[in-house]
């Protein structure tokens, strides 16, 4: 019976991926299933700060050509390893910038509204970093928010239905973004669908990966997708403050980038030291200044952890760890009021669950103080992410148990239900 801890035992025994556990800081007092904020960090992510660390200590200035990883070609090199995450030619991925820094990158580039076609669509239930983005990218043109930023309502507050988005997808749109896995419900978009819709109508489409990558496969050189961006310190555990991501499709290749800097240079052309940028012919174009080299330097162990395990290990191990989570929440947690609020099914269930509880707020304190840690969602949301690569069956049982006893001894009610400043 999958309610037995005999169960969770055995399906670590089986699991080809658990000596991965073994490369990651874990604490044994705690069950972290947060690595959807913050991944934890790996030994060879320290290892690899320590090695650029090093060069900075032993080449100096020279450390940008010469050594194991010169500095100069690192962005691009992080973006080579990075690509088969996301199905991307290699060349068309660099490691730069953070999140919104990216996007309003990419949106300064291709966002160009022209006649009639001049909104941008987005989505209701996005993270707002997004949304002050494309509002600020907006205000800057003079084009006020209201009237061109349209957002896909959700009928149920928690997912959107594809065909919402493409019914969404008029002719004055001129610019789409979405994000690949919903931040809150973890509901995966039909990246594929959505991108073939928006390019019969001639409209670039864009997706934030923050939730996707390194959780789930993407294909996004075969489906055509335009542009993409993200963060690497959650599911790609680069640490806090990692430098981001962003995908452009080579048939963009050549053109000036939105927000320039002498990063976007040609490598060959960047010391000339001309007046005139030479764009980089490949997605390199869109870095702007020096390359954070301490804050990439641990995607330099993390990512290998990826190439090595492989992305379609990591999901199918994931879909399981979360499958489990459901069946166990289903037949012991119900009875409390509980709610899964992520899609139930494989294809569209990303890499952490939602459940919805009135009293979320205190129940996540309560289970802190038990040494769980969940990641609350105001108002009302408790997401919890078993990770691939360093959590097991028998910490899902654990948590259950744990959140369990939190509610039938209403161990909650010692804390007030309101959120702290993080959370
Ligand atoms: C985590 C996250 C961000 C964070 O943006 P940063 O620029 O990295 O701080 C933005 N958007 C989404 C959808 C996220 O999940």
């Amino acid at each position: 019976m999958h309610t037995q801890f005999s169960y969770a035992q055995e399906m670590d025994q089986s699991d080809v991926l658990r000596e991965y556990r073994n490369e990651f800081y874990v604490s044994e007092k705690k069950i972290y299933f947060d690595g959807n904020s913050l991944g934890l960090l790996s030994k060879r992510a320290e290892l690899a700060t320590g090695k650029i660390l090093e060069m900075w200590k032993e080449y100096a200035i020279d450390g940008w050509t010469e050594g194991e990883h010169p500095w100069f070609y690192l962005s691009e090199k992080l973006g080579e390893m990075s690509s088969k995450l996301i199905g991307a030619k290699p060349n068309e991925v660099v490691i730069t910038g953070s999140t919104t820094t990216n996007l309003h990158q990419l949106v300064a580039s291709f966002y160009k509204p022209e006649g009639n076609k001049t909104k941008i669509l987005a989505d209701e239930l996005n993270f707002p970093s997004d949304i002050y983005a494309l509002n600020s990218q907006l205000n800057l043109r003079g084009l006020y928010p209201d009237k061109y930023l349209v957002q896909v309502k959700s009928k149920n507050g928690d997912t959107l239905e594809t065909e919402d988005i493409i019914s969404c997808m008029t002719e004055d749109i001129a610019l789409i973004v979405l994000p690949g896995v919903l931040y809150r419900s973890g509901q995966i978009l039909d990246m594929k669908t959505l991108t073939e819709e928006a390019r019969k109508r001639n409209i670039i489409i864009g997706f934030d990966l923050c939730h996707s990558i390194g959780a789930i496969p993407h294909q996004l050189s075969e489906w055509g997708v335009d542009f993409a961006f993200w963060c690497t310190y959650k599911h790609l555990n680069g640490g806090p403050g990692s430098v981001g991501g962003l995908y452009v499709n080579e048939k963009h290749f050549g053109h000036q980038p939105g927000l320039a800097g002498w990063f976007s240079s040609a490598k060959d052309k960047q010391f000339d030291m001309e007046h005139t940028l030479i764009p980089a012919v490949n997605a390199g174009a869109y870095q702007i200044g020096t390359p954070h080299l301490l804050s990439a330097a641990p995607l330099l162990g993390s990512l290998e952890m990826f190439e090595e395990a492989g992305i379609d290990k990591i999901r199918e191990k994931s879909l399981r760890l979360t499958d489990y989570l459901m069946k166990l929440i289903d037949a012991e947690l119900v009875e409390y009021g509980f709610t899964i609020a992520n899609p139930r099914n494989d294809l569209t269930r990303g890499g952490h669950i939602f459940l919805k509880h009135p009293e979320a707020a205190r129940i996540c304190k309560a289970l802190k103080s038990e040494g769980v840690v969940p990641d609350f969602r105001n108002p009302n949301g408790i997401r919890l992410a078993p990770v691939a690569l360093y959590n097991t069956f028998a910490e899902v049982w654990h948590v259950v148990q744990i959140l369990k006893i939190v509610m039938a001894e209403e161990r909650y009610k010692k804390y007030e239900n309101k959120r702290g400043v993080i959370a």
